[in-house]
């Protein structure tokens, strides 16, 4: 500091809202392998006598194929979201079934 002036005050470094970088390490791991759509991938199992549903429990493994998947899709489509679904007959239509 050169003397007979007053001291300046060195303003410190502005905090500054969190860079897109850190905002998305800040994210979950499941958010951060689906950036392009709405929602993390989802899928369920479809009973295709009564259509009774049933929501089926995907993994981070699960999640990073459907997610590859919609690179797949033709040029010019925004993916929004994903789900998997698989068609079934659930236990009460086959003991119905069995019945009858
Ligand atoms: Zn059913």
């Amino acid at each position: 500091m050169s003397p007979g002036r007053p001291a300046k005050r060195v303003p410190r470094a502005r905090a500054r809202p969190p860079s897109r970088r850190s905002r998305r390490a800040a994210t979950s791991a499941k958010s951060r392998r689906t950036p392009h759509l709405s929602e993390p991938p989802h899928g369920h199992i479809v009973c295709r006598s009564c259509g009774r549903i049933h929501p089926l429990e995907l993994v981070p493994a699960d999640c990073d194929v459907l997610v590859e998947m919609t690179a797949r899709g033709p040029t010019g489509w925004a993916v929004e979201r994903v789900a998997y679904s698989i068609a079934a007959v659930c236990p009460k239509c086959r003991r119905a079934a069995a019945a009858a």
